[in-house]
């Protein structure tokens, strides 16, 4: 049986955002249907109350969100970081979706090598290729339509 999130972990969990200015929400309804989202303005990651019941899912999400905190800050896949998404150009959002996927999977080795540093006996649980149409279909869908001006921004 998955063993759940204990108040010291999510302690933990909330000092580590903090340590990447950011801060962490329970959340029983995020607007991109993920498990876990970050928004890249305000750097508030949201996720769903329900993954406490699981520290394997817990933590992976937790790492995974963070490590688009890191890509901020480091410049990592910029135009993908980038908070203000109402000054993308067509050509910007272009690149957005084209590069979001090696993005994502770049997050995705950042938080596993972190993870492997806190709690080497969890598996991280990332991304896999199912869900690169889910992003598609989910996400990037309102990049590719140039009639969608409402500023998304939050990455899952
Ligand atoms: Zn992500």
């Amino acid at each position: 049986m998955a063993k759940r999130v204990s108040k010291k972990e999510l302690a933990q969990a909330r000092a580590l955002i903090k340590e990447y200015r950011g801060k962490l929400y329970l959340s029983t309804n995020l607007t991109s249907g993920a498990a876990g989202e970050v928004n890249l303005e305000t750097r508030c990651i949201s996720i769903a109350r329900t993954s406490l019941a699981n520290r394997q899912i817990f933590w992976s999400i937790i790492l995974h969100e963070v490590g688009h905190l890191y890509c901020i800050d480091n410049n990592r896949y910029p135009i993908f970081h980038k908070a203000n998404r109402e000054r993308l150009t067509a050509r910007d959002k272009r690149a957005l979706v084209l590069t979001a996927w090696r993005a994502e999977q770049y997050v995705d080795q950042w938080a596993l090598r972190e993870l492997e540093k806190l709690y080497p006996e969890l598996e991280y649980l990332g991304y896999d290729s199912s869900h690169k149409r889910w992003l598609h279909q989910n996400y990037l869908c309102y990049f590719k339509d140039q009639r969608f001006k409402k500023n998304r921004v939050y990455s899952c």
